[in-house]
């Protein structure tokens, strides 16, 4: 049996350029693993076919799941006939803006590579990965990068300096399909200063990371629900440098140079019911 973890993500700063004839955006984003993960575990059995078991009721464990998707893409490229069995340990706040579904994809292309000794590269999995969704390529890699194109073009960044994190998802689940079909990609009023924040992680510098903290999308989810925002604010007041929406939200984090400032700006969110799920966590590189 083969055990992973598979990371969430937050960005940095989310920038849409454009909106594309075929309904993609390009993007520009800054993406950030963080210490919240689901457990996925693989092991072969008997029967011929792929099964999943999740530990949790909004799921679901059948071929609409994300892993069993890339499971059926590994298993049909390289003609594996062996049956395999799946269990999934959520932990990622769902329809969070976190890529919870896309991580789980990408951990089941390296479980299964270790589970059956396959020759599969990175960018052999990267390429099956993008067929399931545009953060999956990301998740395969994770770390600190820039992410362009639909999201499959990655460049590698410094990582930033130690800092800890305040994670909030309210108790709203947000469409990211929604959320872009609701963007004005073409007339954007503010995009987010992506190549300064490149600057700023290569410089380590934390106050500069903070400061450009950006995300277009909240233009959309935070009209939507404006407990976003109450979150950001309350954290900001408990001494985070900076707060943001990450990906698609509702999802809201908050940085901090102090541990305890961030234990205690979890207590408020949670003590002033802005959301139920609420972590203290730091980057993960
Ligand atoms: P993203 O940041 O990529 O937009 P998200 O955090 O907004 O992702 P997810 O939690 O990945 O959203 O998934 C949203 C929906 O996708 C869920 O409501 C669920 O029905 C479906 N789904 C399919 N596979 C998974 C999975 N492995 N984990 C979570 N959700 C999944």
């Amino acid at each position: 049996m083969i055990t992973r973890k598979a990371y969430a993500k937050i960005n940095l700063c989310l920038d849409v350029l454009r909106r594309r004839p075929d309904g993609y955006h390009d993007v520009k984003m800054i993406m950030q693993t963080v210490g919240i993960y689901d457990v996925l575990t693989f092991e072969k059995k008997e029967e011929p076919g792929i099964t999943l078991t999740v530990d949790h009721a909004e799921i679901p464990a059948d071929g609409d799941n994300l892993i069993v998707k890339a499971a059926r893409l590994v298993t049909d490229t390289y003609q594996i006939k062996e049956g395999i069995h799946i269990s999934l340990q959520k932990n990622i706040p769902i329809a969070a803006g976190m890529a919870g579904g896309s991580t789980d994809a990408a951990a089941v292309f390296h479980g299964l590579k270790e589970l059956f000794d396959l020759p599969m590269s990175v960018e052999e999995m990267k390429a099956l990965g993008v067929k399931i969704g545009a953060d999956v390529p990301y998740c395969i890699e994770g770390g600190t990068k820039l992410s362009e194109g639909i999201g499959e073009v990655l460049t590698p960044l410094l990582a930033p300096p130690k800092a800890h994190l305040v994670i909030a998802k309210p108790d709203i689940n947000v469409s990211t399909k929604f959320v872009y079909e609701n963007l004005h990609a073409n007339s954007l009023a503010y995009h987010p200063d992506v190549d300064g924040m490149t600057e700023a992680l290569a410089q380590g510098d934390l106050q500069g990371i903070t400061k450009r903290l950006g995300n277009v999308l909240e233009t959309v989810t935070v009209k939507e629900y404006p407990v976003i925002e109450e979150i950001k604010t309350l954290l900001k007041e408990k001494g985070a440098l900076n707060a943001l929406m990450s990906g698609s939200g509702p999802t809201v984090f908050g940085i901090f140079a102090d541990e305890k400032e961030a234990e205690t700006a979890r207590e408020s969110v949670l003590l002033k019911g802005l959301a139920k799920q609420v972590f203290v966590t730091e980057f993960v590189n």
